[in-house]
C-alpha cells in the first residue's frame, strides 16, 4: 500500500490532525511541520507518549515504524494527504479568495448555508498552504458543503491551493491593493488572484460573480458564471438600501438589517445571500442567517464607550481597505468626528505614495480630528493632519486631549494593534 493510502486508512481512525503538540488530542494523528522559527519533529515522541494514534516525521533516525512514519517533508505529507482525502469528500466545495474581506464573507457564507447543510468551512484565518489541507482534512462524511477561505501574498500560491482543495465553485471578493509587495503591484494582485478563476474555467466549473464590479466581469467573459447585482441584468437582484452605519440590503421579497457596518460589507452580504439563493436556502432562513451574525476580532466593530462611538477596525490594513473605511465614516450621521489610523505594511515600493494618498484623502473629507501614527505615515507632509511616530506619543497625546462625544474610526495594519488606543478612550 502506498504510504498516503496507509496515513489516510490512519487518518480516518483518528482524531483528527494535529500540528502543534500544545494542542494535541488523544487519537490524533500528529504530522511534524517545521517552520523558521520552530521544528515539530522534535515533539514526535512526546505526541506518541500523549496518545497521539500516530506520527509523521522526517526524523530518518525514528525507530517506532509501528506509530510513526517517515517521510521526506512533513508539509509536502500534509498536503498530499488533503489532496487524497478530497477524492473521498462527494461534495460541493466553494472557494473564496480576494484581497480583502476574505474571512467576512466566508462567515456569512457558512451562516447562511447551515440554515439548511451541515457546513464545514475554514476556522478562523487558516487560508494558507498549511490552512487549506487543514480545512480540508477537517471535512468528513457529514459535510455536505465546504467552504475554503484561500489567502496569497504571491503568484502561483492560489493555484496551488485550488490543486489541493479542487473548488466546484468560487468568490473573488475584490482586487484591492492588499500584499502589493509579494505580488508586485495591483496588476500582479489581478493575475494572482484570478488563478481561482483560471482553475475553474479550466476544469468547467462554476464562477459567483459580483456583476457590479467591472475588473470582475473582464476576467469571466469565458466563464459558467452566477452572478448579483444592483441592477436587473444579473441572475439575482440584491439592492443595498443603506448604512446608517448598519447595512440595510434587500433581495426579493425580504429586507435584511445586518449588524455590519462600513458600506464595503455590502457586497460581503450580498454574495452570501446570492450563495444561499442559488443553493436554494429559503429567503427568511437567509435574512434570520444575516441578521445574527457579529463580526469579530476587531473587524468593524462598534463600541460605545463613554460618550464616543468608536468604530474598531483594527484587524488589518491596506489602501484599498483604508480607503473603503474613510470612505464610509464619512457618509455617517454625526456631528464629531475622529480618525485614528495607523501603518499599512507589506504595500512595497509604492508604500510612501499610498501612504501620502491616505493623507491626502483625509485631508480632502476632513474631520474634526485626524491623528495618524507610524513610521510610514510619520513620513508624510501634511498641514491639517497631526502625525505621530510612535504609539506611545498617539497614546500620550489623546490622554491630554479627551476625545469627547465623537464618532471615532481606528484602523491601521495588525502589527500597529490600534486596538490598543481604547483604554485612551
Ligand atoms: P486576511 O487577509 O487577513 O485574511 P480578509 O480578506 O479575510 O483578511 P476580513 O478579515 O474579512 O478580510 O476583513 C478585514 C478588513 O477588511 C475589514 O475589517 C474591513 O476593514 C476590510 N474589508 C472587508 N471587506 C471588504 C471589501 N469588500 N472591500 C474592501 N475592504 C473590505
Ligand atoms: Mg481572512
Amino acid at each position: 500500500m502506498k504510504n498516503i493510502e496507509r496515513l489516510h486508512n490512519i487518518f480516518l481512525q483518528s482524531t483528527g490532525i494535529c500540528t502543534d503538540t500544545r494542542k494535541l488530542k488523544e487519537g490524533n494523528l500528529f504530522i511534524a511541520l517545521k517552520g523558521d522559527n520552530f521544528d515539530g519533529n522534535k515533539y514526535v515522541d512526546f505526541a506518541i507518549k500523549n496518545n497521539a494514534i500516530h506520527a509523521v516525521t522526517d526524523n530518518d533516525k525514528s525507530k517506532d515504524t509501528n506509530h510513526i512514519t517517515i517521510v521526506k517533508d512533513g508539509l509536502k505529507t500534509l498536503q498530499d494527504l488533503a489532496c487524497y482525502h478530497r477524492k473521498f469528500l462527494n461534495i460541493p466545495i466553494v472557494a473564496i479568495t480576494g484581497s480583502n474581506g476574505k474571512t467576512t464573507t466566508k462567515e456569512l457564507i457558512r451562516e447562511v448555508l447551515n440554515q439548511k447543510y451541515r457546513t464545514t468551512s475554514t476556522i478562523g484565518n487558516l487560508n494558507n498552504h498549511i490552512g487549506v489541507p487543514l480545512t480540508l482534512l477537517s471535512m468528513n462524511n457529514k459535510t455536505e458543503i465546504g467552504i475554503v477561505e484561500m489567502g496569497a501574498n504571491h503568484q502561483g500560491e492560489i493555484k496551488m491551493l485550488c490543486q489541493i482543495a479542487k473548488p466546484d465553485y468560487g468568490y473573488i471578493t475584490n482586487f484591492g491593493k492588499a500584499h502589493l509587495e509579494g505580488f508586485g503591484g495591483i496588476e500582479g494582485v489581478i493575475k494572482g488572484k484570478s488563478e481561482l478563476y483560471n482553475y475553474l474555467i479550466e476544469n468547467n466549473k462554476r464562477i459567483f460573480i459580483n456583476y457590479d464590479d467591472e475588473l470582475q466581469i473582464n476576467k469571466t467573459k469565458q466563464a459558467d458564471v452566477i452572478s448579483f447585482s444592483e441592477g436587473n441584468d444579473a441572475t439575482y437582484q440584491i439592492t443595498f438600501l443603506k448604512a446608517s452605519p448598519y447595512i440595510q440590503i434587500a433581495t426579493k421579497d425580504i429586507n435584511i438589517n445586518s449588524q455590519l457596518i462600513g458600506t464595503y460589507n455590502a457586497k460581503n452580504i450580498a454574495s452570501a445571500i446570492c450563495i444561499g439563493l442559488y443553493f436554494k436556502v429559503n429567503p427568511k432562513s437567509i435574512k434570520k442567517a444575516i441578521e445574527k451574525y457579529q463580526p469579530n476580532n476587531n473587524r468593524s466593530q462598534i463600541i460605545n464607550k463613554n460618550t464616543n462611538q468608536i468604530i474598531l477596525d483594527a484587524y488589518n490594513a491596506n489602501p484599498t481597505s483604508m480607503q473603503a473605511a474613510l470612505e464610509n465614516i464619512k457618509t455617517i450621521e454625526a456631528s464629531n468626528k475622529t480618525v485614528i489610523l495607523g501603518d499599512m505594511f507589506e504595500v512595497g515600493s509604492t508604500s510612501k505614495e499610498e501612504h501620502q494618498n491616505i493623507v491626502n484623502l483625509l485631508e480632502k473629507l476632513s474631520f474634526k480630528n485626524m491623528y495618524i501614527c507610524g513610521n510610514h505615515f510619520y513620513e508624510c507632509s501634511t498641514n491639517t493632519v497631526k502625525k505621530f511616530k510612535e504609539f506611545s506619543q498617539l497614546s500620550e497625546y489623546i490622554d491630554q486631549h479627551k476625545i469627547e462625544n465623537n464618532t471615532i474610526l481606528i484602523k491601521g495594519s495588525r502589527g500597529m494593534a490600534l486596538e490598543r488606543i481604547l483604554d485612551h478612550l
